[in-house]
């Protein structure tokens, strides 16, 4: 079908509209980002995973440290009910009055035993606690990273779906501006994932890559430069590079 010079360039301007929607259309559907944002979901879960259980090592000597305190409170009160015991000394021979000194001093020991252990313990859980809070500061810090990206990839969705319906409707007015016949063709081969168009400049389909045969090729030359074809193959609507 032979077109005219306008024609022609309507007909080139919607093959680079056309070009520029499937990029669109493919950037929006396979986000630059998504990779990124995957490894930071991953890393996330792995971070929280790290967070628990560095939770529950704090938890765990939090109960050794209050354990050992009520051990020792419970010791001291003993302590100070036998050592006023001593003191009132009533009713007491002096051979009770030994035994309790002794086992005071015994109470004592053991308060200072268990004093020792509650110290290394709660070094411990200084240790851990350090350990938690970093592991904190770190899933904030992704969680963060994380969303911006989730945003970013949103809000260039948006941008995308923008840019994508101006394309749509600069390309329904050069479609208006083309015959009839021409833009079925060419809607036909976009409906099955093709360009629509393509412009030859050598005798290979650009839309498929299906070579040309020689005497049509030489009989395309022939003709005039605004005369469109069919794509045997794809059949894409096929223009000769001016
Ligand atoms: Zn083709």
């Amino acid at each position: 079908m032979l077109i005219t010079a306008d024609q022609r360039q309507n007909l080139e301007s919607l093959i680079e509209l056309a070009a520029r929607g499937r990029a669109l259309q493919h950037e929006h559907d396979n986000p630059e980002d998504a990779g990124a944002l995957a490894e930071l979901v991953a890393k996330h879960k792995d971070v929280t995973a790290q967070k628990a259980s560095a939770a529950e090592v704090v938890e765990t000597l939090r109960t050794q440290v209050a354990d050992l305190t009520a051990v020792i409170e419970k010791k001291n009160r003993l302590i100070e009910k036998k050592t006023a015991e001593l003191n009132a000394g009533t009713g007491l021979t002096s051979r009770d009055l030994v035994n309790l000194q002794d086992e005071i001093a015994g109470h004592r020991d053991k308060v200072a035993e268990l004093e020792e252990t509650e110290l290394g313990v709660m070094e411990e859980l200084e240790t851990a606690e350090a350990a938690l809070s970093e592991i904190e500061t770190g899933l904030a810090e992704v969680t963060a990273a994380g969303r911006a990206m989730q945003t970013s990839i949103k809000d260039r969705k948006t941008e995308i779906a923008g840019e994508l319906s101006e394309v749509e409707d600069a390309a329904r007015k050069l479609k208006a501006e083309l015959p009839d016949q021409l833009v079925r063709r060419f809607e036909r081969n976009v409906a099955q994932g093709g360009p629509g168009a393509a412009i030859l400049s050598g005798p290979h389909c650009q839309a498929c890559g299906q070579e040309i045969s020689g005497m049509t090729w030489h009989g395309m030359i022939g003709n005039d430069v605004n005369e469109t074809y069919e794509c045997e193959e794809c059949e894409a609507v096929l223009l000769r590079r001016a």
